[in-house]
């Protein structure tokens, strides 16, 4: 498979560079050539198949031309080693539990999956790899454990001081090893604009291999798309499946549209967002306007520039008709969400994190007559204590998070300039 860039659809790279180059210069992203369609048999069968075998099927046509199929199983085996279930909240609506991997967050997914990935292809290369990872949540902790002890890859990570929470801080800050943590003065939108800089820096490139690690990354996408051929797999009713995907960066949304493509079926998706509306209002004006990100309980999805709706976009060959025919957008405010958790919470049992919450409002507004709605529980609810315990009497603790927080943190405070994060590369490395 050969991947090309948004912006310049003619002109086409390797898995390697796209892997580890992350960033086309042109400032597109990476797209493969094609998005196979699998047989129709191959779907019927998913119920049969195991986790593993289905992602097996989904990623090779991806990986064949860099990998073995012994070695696709080995990356395989790393990424998927832990559950993805479906689990019903209410009559018409279940929670696909994205966060039984070790940071308790969907990311564990891409992030375990890239690191296997690069981990391999860096093998080959004449100097060490640099990732650098922008996160407003739940990426750097993923990234962060995804490549810890790797040979040759050195990972620096760009959170916003103070938009993270206390767990999610600790996940980013306390590994140590080949991982450092730069605390930024800013906005997630700073830290990204601060990594995308870099990638576009003569002196930084030179002196040293970078790649990305966000979800801007196209070895991320990949892995997520198994998850969404399970939850079809694992669905009680598979006609009129409606899949809601709480979203920021909008890469778990791609990722879905691109299982879709290679003919999942999958009835239609909803993009739900906090109040960073950018897109479910593109979705209902056809008219994208990025604007500052806006603070919220759900703060994984504070994105005001959703880097991967250009790959939306370029799915759709820039079609919005043709998008909502697949896609339909809805946004919530805190208030909305946080009465939400407690309703569904009281009625059900269930407890939703903050995310999974803006998508079950969405299902509850949009699910039409014989649709059954699935909502992708993106992290475990205990992330987010401080929103969660005012709303849950005697909200339960996981006891890895508990450990967490009695270790040792680490970090760099670092103002929000790009020059900072150089001068901090050049000094540190
Ligand atoms: C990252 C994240 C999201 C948003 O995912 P995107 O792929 O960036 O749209 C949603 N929920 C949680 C918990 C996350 O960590």
């Amino acid at each position: 498979m050969r991947f090309y860039s948004t912006k310049s659809p003619e002109r086409f790279v390797d898995l390697r560079t796209a892997v580890l180059q992350s960033l086309p210069a042109d400032g597109g992203l990476y797209m493969p050539e094609s998005i196979p369609q699998l047989p129709a048999s191959f779907f019927e069968h998913l119920p049969e198949m195991s986790f593993k075998e289905m992602a097996m099927v989904l990623c090779t046509p991806y990986l064949e031309s860099d990998f073995s199929s012994d070695e696709i199983r080995d990356i395989i085996d790393t990424a998927v080693s832990f559950p993805a279930p479906l689990v019903a909240v209410d009559e018409r609506i279940s929670s696909l539990e994205l966060w039984h991997g070790p940071t308790l967050a969907f990311k564990d997914f891409g992030a375990r999956f890239m690191a296997a990935i690069m981990g391999r292809l860096v093998k080959e290369e004449p100097r060490e790899l640099h990732i650098l990872v922008a996160t407003s949540g739940d990426t750097g902790g993923a990234v962060a454990s995804g490549f810890l002890g790797i040979d040759k890859v050195k990972v620096t990570i760009l959170y916003p001081a103070g938009k993270v929470s206390p767990l999610q801080e600790k996940q980013l800050t306390t590994l140590g090893q080949n991982i450092q943590a730069l605390k930024v003065e800013g906005t997630f939108d700073d830290c990204q604009g601060m990594v995308k800089t870099a990638f576009l820096d003569k002196e930084l490139n030179e002196r040293f291999m970078l790649a990305s690690a966000n979800s801007i990354n196209i070895s991320r996408l990949i892995p997520q798309m198994f998850y969404y051929a399970n939850a079809y797999a694992q669905a009680e009713q598979k006609e009129k499946l409606v899949v809601a995907v709480p979203s920021g960066n909008f890469g778990n949304m791609t990722a879905g549209l691109m299982a879709k493509h290679m003919g999942l079926p999958i009835h239609r998706f909803i993009a739900a967002t906090n109040v960073n509306d950018i897109v479910p209002e593109y979705l209902n004006s056809g008219i994208f306007n990025p604007r500052p990100s806006v603070p919220t309980i759900s703060n994984a999805m504070d994105v005001g520039d959703p880097s991967n709706f250009q790959r939306m976009l370029d799915l759709y060959s820039g079609e919005h008709a043709r998008m909502i025919e697949d896609v339909q957008g809805f946004a919530y405010t805190d208030e909305q969400t946080k009465e939400c958790i407690q309703e569904v919470h009281g009625r059900t049992g269930y407890v939703m994190d903050p995310h999974g919450a803006v998508a079950y409002l969405a299902l509850q507004d949009s699910l039409g007559e014989g649709e059954h709605g699935i909502l992708l529980e993106t992290a475990h609810p205990a992330k987010f204590l401080p929103v969660m315990k005012p709303l849950i009497q005697d909200f339960p603790i996981p006891e890895r998070l508990a450990e967490l927080d009695e270790e040792p943190a680490f970090f760099h405070d670092t103002p929000a300039e790009f020059e900072a994060l150089k001068s901090f590369m050049f000094e540190q490395y």
